[in-house]
């Protein structure tokens, strides 16, 4: 497995025979089963492997979250190792970000909503770090996570609009055996936030049994979330949505294909989690 900081050594990598296909799965680190979820799809479906660790800090919209977002680079190549990863990425700032750099990638209305909504300025950073990584790496595909829905949705946008030459591979949310939804971000809640951040998936279970028993007006899907998220002390709501998973618009009315969502702070802690019901978004 090739280690490497530079671009150079990705693009020698990648161009040394450059009919062999390439899956790419771009990180921010500090990995688990969910990110080893994607390695082992890209390993299956692909000559080469290859994964990016960064640490983007133009998608970090608060400086206190991107200090304390978790790093550990060794421990991290260790895991890709054993995964049969063919080359590993970790650049640092300046690699990606050369001194007077000044190009950027945004999107319209896809990006209003939900996180962009929180997060001003965040799918500006995810959508300009990615559309990097595509051209350094010149993947064949590339494999996000169905954990962050939206940013899936900004990214095969991206890949439309800009005819990027790559297939985009969307992968289920692995849980923790309780329901929590695996995250880097799981290693900062104390042990009482622990149990408090179970919150997200019984709420989002919560309204997938009204939906299930035929009551699918989105205004009572979002309310059932709402009340469960704010019947646990530790928690704080952000949003929650039941919105169009294509478009990302809030729906009116039944909601008979919809993508539920919220962010919620569980001390310092913001979490993210999703379902989709009435079919997959692909
Ligand atoms: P991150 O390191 O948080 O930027 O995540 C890198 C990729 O892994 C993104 O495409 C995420 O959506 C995906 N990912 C993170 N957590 C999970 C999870 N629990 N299940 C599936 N994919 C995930």
């Amino acid at each position: 497995m090739i280690v490497t900081t530079t671009v150079q050594e990705v693009r020698a990598a990648r161009r040394d025979d450059p009919w062999l296909t390439w899956g790419l799965i771009p990180t921010m680190g500090t990995l688990h089963e969910g990110h080893l979820s994607l390695v082992r799809r890209a390993r299956a479906e692909n000559d080469r492997v290859g994964v990016s660790i960064f640490v983007n800090p133009i998608q970090f919209n608060r400086r206190d979250d991107l200090d304390a977002y978790p790093r550990q680079l060794e421990r991290d190549c260790e895991l890709l190792r054993t995964e049969g990863v063919d080359l590993v990425w970790a650049p640092p700032e300046d690699e990606v970000y050369p001194p007077g750099y000044q190009t950027y990638v945004d999107l319209e209305q896809i990006t209003l909503p939900l996180e962009g909504a929180s997060r001003p300025g965040h799918f500006r950073g995810v959508a300009t770090v990615v559309a990097k990584l595509f051209n350094v790496f010149e993947p064949t595909r590339a494999y996000f996570g169905q954990k962050d829905a939206q940013q899936a949705a900004v990214l095969r946008q991206m890949v439309r609009d800009l005819a990027f030459n790559l297939e985009m591979v969307i992968c289920p949310i692995v849980r923790e055996p309780d329901g929590l939804a695996m995250s880097s971000r799981n290693l900062r809640l104390k042990s009482d936030e622990r149990q408090a951040a179970l919150v997200l998936h019984r709420a989002l279970k919560a309204a997938e049994s009204e939906w299930q028993q035929g009551r699918r007006e989105a205004g009572h899907l979002r309310t059932t979330m709402q009340q469960v998220i704010e019947a646990e002390p530790l928690a704080r709501l952000d949003y929650v949505s039941a919105a169009d998973p294509i478009s990302l618009q809030e729906l009116a009315g039944n909601a008979e294909h919809v993508l539920l969502s919220m962010a919620v702070f569980i001390g310092a802690v913001r979490l993210i989690d999703n379902f989709v019901l009435g079919g997959q978004t692909e």
